[in-house]
């Protein structure tokens, strides 16, 4: 068809603030496009969950296209095979889409690339998933960061784009006959937990209910307390891009103008700085693509993990004795979501106590999460493995402690562990619960013990 643009979504699932949307619908007429990869699709790394809160994306932007006059259009396959199809059936002009930082997903796209102009199809990309692009920060040196407190003052003196508008103009699209938006069952996927609510309005909404009651103002303080709501609850948002990130620091802006004391500002920041942290893991992951692999530490890349499958079992189940630990598990398997003090504190006792590689607990948390991101959960686990860019490297968290200081009336292992609710406080909180008690309650003892493990890990750590 004549002046006909295709828009390939991928981890963009909105049409607010869209770059690729937005130049599009400058071009004539559009359509959008979304290809199930099976490569992706069937990874391991691929939990039913996710599946799912994906598809509701895709149901919504599907009618939000609909309520224009145009369609968004499923395919299925290895993408540069299916953009050949595509060229066949719908004769595009031009096709935009927003890039990715995933050493996988560059490669994919450049194969498109190359395909596409091969026949003769304009291709158009832009940068989306975050405020800066990896290669728009450099040091002084014109190096790559490692170290995120210069990045964050790099990052945070630049200037941000703004928002771009959600289309608005109708249009008379052709009518193609492709696949229909496949279910969870089609797809040969299925899950027991309870996920989010996904799509663009979601998003929104929750962007609404952090900056409007002002949460976003007190983030600092309440950001640690895994009880508390204090944390945006976006993670799985910005994952699938149901929300721009430019939409997001315009928030941050406006709620400027609302700022009365210094620790609201400093909530502010603490949040804004949550965001350069995601960019950081992009960056170092564009620049450094070979820590998807292995250790940024080289001292880490042959340490003596233990690796017991009895024991990352147990972790995965939520049945490590440690209450702290098995609540958060618990929270990840129920929801697809676990809060960020969590994600460390689970972190480090797969690592440093049970001596087990944290590329087992990437896995296992990509399959899990709904927000699980190539980036920051590389980010998130080699900091916790001290085996990343951490000009600190040796931390290892004491779960009773943590549990202490974060939990402090047990509420959230409450909340997780209902057998074991009617526990004191004391109890809960360092995990020294009596055998017979674990009994009656059919929850495990202790199955390491912290100190003895944390000293064995030390050894292990400075022998290299
Ligand atoms: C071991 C480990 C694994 C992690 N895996 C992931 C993952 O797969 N996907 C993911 O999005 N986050 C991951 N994180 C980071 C963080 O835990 C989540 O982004 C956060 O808990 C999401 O909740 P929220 O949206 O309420 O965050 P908020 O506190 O409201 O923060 C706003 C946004 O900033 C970003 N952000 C916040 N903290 C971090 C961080 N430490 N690193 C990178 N980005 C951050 C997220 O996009 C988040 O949605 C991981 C952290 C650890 C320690």
């Amino acid at each position: 068809m004549d002046n006909l643009s295709l828009v390939w979504h991928r981890r963009d699932l909105r049409l607010d603030d869209n770059p690729a949307v937005h130049w599009a619908w400058q071009s004539g007429t559009v359509m959008g496009v979304f290809i199930f990869d099976p490569g992706i699709l069937y990874s391991p790394e691929t939990g039913g969950g996710k599946v799912e809160f994906m598809l509701g994306c895709l149901r919504e932007l599907q009618a939000n296209y609909r309520q224009l006059g145009s369609d968004l259009l499923f395919f299925y396959g290895d993408p540069p095979a299916v953009w050949q199809k595509i060229v066949n059936l719908c004769k595009p002009q031009r096709v935009f889409f927003n890039e990715d930082v995933e050493p996988l997903a560059i490669e994919r796209d450049r194969r498109v690339k190359e395909v596409l102009r091969e026949l003769g199809v304009e291709v158009r990309s832009f940068w989306d998933i975050g405020l800066h692009a990896p290669q728009e920060l450099q040091t002084k040196t014109k190096e790559p960061y490692k170290v995120f407190t210069p990045y964050w003052k790099n990052w945070q003196s630049l200037p941000k784009p703004k928002p771009y508008d959600r289309p608005t103009r109708r249009m008379a699209a052709p009518q193609f006959s492709t696949m229909a938006l496949p279910t969870l069952t089609d797809l040969k996927f299925s899950h027991t937990q309870s996920i989010p609510k996904a799509g663009e309005t979601e998003a929104q909404r929750l962007l609404e209910e952090f900056s409007h009651p002002k949460k976003i103002l007190q983030y600092k303080q309440q950001r640690d307390f895994p009880a508390i709501e204090g944390t945006s609850r976006l993670s799985p948002h910005l994952r699938f891009g149901t929300i721009g990130i430019r939409r997001l620091w315009q928030m941050t802006v406006e709620m400027e103008g609302d700022i009365r004391t210094a620790e609201e500002r400093s909530s502010l920041t603490t949040w804004r700085q949550e965001l350069a942290w995601r960019e950081f893991y992009q960056h170092v992951l564009f620049f450094f693509p070979e820590l998807a692999e292995r250790s940024y530490q080289p001292r880490m890349r042959d340490f003596p993990w233990e690796n017991r499958e009895d024991y990352f079992q147990a972790w995965c189940e939520g049945k490590t004795g440690y209450p702290i630990v098995d609540a958060a598990m618990r929270q990840l398997n129920q929801t697809g979501w676990m809060h960020n003090r969590c994600r460390m504190i689970v972190a480090s006792f797969l690592t440093k106590d049970l001596l087990i590689s944290w590329q087992w607990g990437e896995r296992y948390f990509m399959q899990k999460l709904i927000d699980g991101d190539q980036t920051a959960n590389n980010g998130g686990w080699q900091w916790s493995a001290s085996s990343g860019m951490d000009p600190r490297p040796l931390r290892i968290f004491n779960p009773a402690t943590q549990a202490k200081n974060y939990d402090p009336d047990a509420q959230y292992i409450r909340t997780w562990l209902p057998e074991l609710a009617d526990l004191s406080t004391a109890e809960l909180l360092t995990g020294t619960i009596a055998a017979r008690k674990c009994q009656d309650r059919d929850y495990p003892l202790p199955i390491v013990n912290h100190n003895e493990q944390q000293k064995k890990f030390k050894s292990y750590y400075q022998k290299k």
